[in-house]
């Protein structure tokens, strides 16, 4: 169906975040995932080996290469996870039985009874009658005894011991460093690779991103731009701060499930969403979305509602993980989630005036007044901006218009890391400073492209104009394309 209608063709706002695992990590899966319409490519540093990671991104910079696809590369860290050792055969364990998670040095693979553990505060952290969750809180351990380097501990739940299991303390504040001697290593790995994003796993305050900044900055990732990952009590106590020193964050609603109580997890998420929102910071809402399309080629209607709540919640970015990493239908969890986010923003653009932020300054008073006169003129196809920073791409997408952004920068650093935000459809346009006129001449030729529209469309665009040889912002309403 071809129809007129300045309205008919708004893409899909919301972005899609792929984990990129085995079931992934192929030329053509990657580019398949792409195909499908996911915006980052999200590597999890909790697996694999640095040369798997460099492979991957290589393919993804490959296929950035050919043109036809701008997804991000985000890498998320490991962060200071307990896991258990290696076992030399799995075994089911089953309510009332015990087991014994040991910090003595020199273990050897467990075959049954007694598992290593990689962090050596286990028994002094681990508190009588409390409880350590073993996968994500599947099955539940209560400590019923500790010695000197073993913590005895009675099964509350059937399940299975297989290699490298994570633990969690629920409510203990484990005196692990917030960013382990791997993660620097995997940091510094992302900068030599020049990774757009960086999620980071299990941080604790301002302080941490701060450091990780400084730490980047040193070995000159620069433009690195840092989501904080929320998935402890203290990230949760020190939110706000977090926020407005992160260049984003995700709700990690699978860890906060386990280290808070499980049914904080959509309050969390509210709050989180609600803080991210108010700083302007694009925020991610993670794990779990699509869980039963790691088997099943459908997902569950509770699964589909909940990607419809964070929708409706207006996120930028929703986070498929073990769905496309090691999942038996990838591709599909990815046509589902898209499916799921049309029809969701469509309902809601249905019922819904643009939200509007606080008003700081004129850049911000430019952007919403834009914003604003794309809603009321229903001939007006969406919003272009000439931004090489992203600052001012930022300040319209936090707006939440309810049409389409068109962004033209000259820098890949904005470029990239932008993939995430929410409505944004970029392009690259080299800027030609002395003639703002002829960068958005430029842009115009690339808007066809980028829109499929067979004849001109009027757009709000917002650039600088050069007056007296100063730059000077200003809205216009123009044909293009
Ligand atoms: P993870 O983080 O998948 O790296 O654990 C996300 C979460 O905890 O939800
Ligand atoms: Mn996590």
């Amino acid at each position: 169906m071809h129809s007129h209608t300045p309205n008919s063709k708004i893409p899909r706002q919301t972005r899609v975040v792929a984990t990129i695992g085995p079931a992934t990590c192929s030329q053509a899966q990657l580019r398949a995932l792409c195909e499908r319409g996911v915006n980052v490519l999200r590597l999890n540093f909790s697996h694999g080996t640095h040369e798997w990671h460099r492979g991957v991104i290589e393919r993804i910079k490959e296929l950035r290469a050919t043109g036809e696809f701008c997804p991000a590369i985000m890498l998320d860290t490991k962060g200071p996870e307990i896991r258990t050792g290696d076992v030399a055969e799995a075994w089911g364990i089953a309510p009332e039985e015990m087991l014994t998670l040991t910090i003595e040095p020199g273990h050897e693979p467990a075959v049954t009874g007694k598992l290593s553990v990689n962090y050596d505060g286990l028994v002094r952290d681990a508190r009588l009658g409390e409880m350590i969750m073993m996968d994500s809180g599947l099955v539940r351990l209560q400590v019923e005894a500790k010695t000197d380097s073993d913590v005895l501990c009675r099964v509350l739940d059937e399940g299975k011991v297989t290699s490298r299991r994570h633990l969690n303390l629920p409510g203990v504040r484990v005196s692990l460093p917030s960013v382990t001697e791997q993660d620097w290593e995997d940091l510094a790995f992302g900068a030599e690779m020049g990774v757009d994003l960086y999620a980071l796993s299990f941080i604790r305050s301002a302080e941490d991103v701060s450091a990780i900044r400084e730490f980047l900055r040193a070995r000159g990732a620069v433009a690195a731009h840092l989501i904080a990952k929320i998935e402890t009590p203290q990230a949760v106590d020190d939110l706000a701060d977090i926020v407005s020193v992160a260049d984003g964050v995700m709700v990690a609603r699978g860890d906060l499930g386990v280290e808070t109580a499980m049914s904080a997890v959509p309050i969390l998420q509210r709050r989180i969403v609600k803080q991210a929102r108010a700083h302007n910071k694009p925020v991610i809402v993670a794990t779990h979305m699509l869980e039963s399309m790691i088997e099943s080629p459908v997902p569950t209607r509770a699964e589909v509602s909940d990607v419809f709540a964070a929708v409706l919640q207006s996120v930028d970015g929703v986070m498929l993980s073990g769905e496309t990493a090691s999942g038996e239908y990838p591709l599909r969890a990815v046509e589902q989630m898209v499916g799921i986010i049309t029809e969701g923003e469509a309902y809601v653009r249905a019922q819904a005036p643009a939200c509007a932020l606080e008003a700081d300054g004129v850049r911000c008073e430019l952007a919403r007044v834009a914003v604003r006169m794309a809603a009321d003129l229903c001939h007006v196809q969406g919003i272009v901006v000439m931004s090489r920073t992203g600052y001012m791409a930022r300040l319209v997408a936090g707006l939440r218009p309810s049409k389409m952004v068109y962004v033209f920068t000259d820098r890949e650093t904005t470029y990239y890391p932008g993939q995430l935000l929410r409505g944004v459809e970029w392009s690259m346009v080299e800027f030609d400073a002395a003639h703002p006129e002829a960068t958005v001449q430029r842009a115009a030729q690339k808007l066809s492209a980028m829109t499929l529209n067979d004849e001109p469309r009027q757009y709000i665009v917002i650039s600088d104009s050069l007056i007296d040889g100063k730059m000077i912002p200003m809205i216009q309403v123009r044909t293009l394309g």
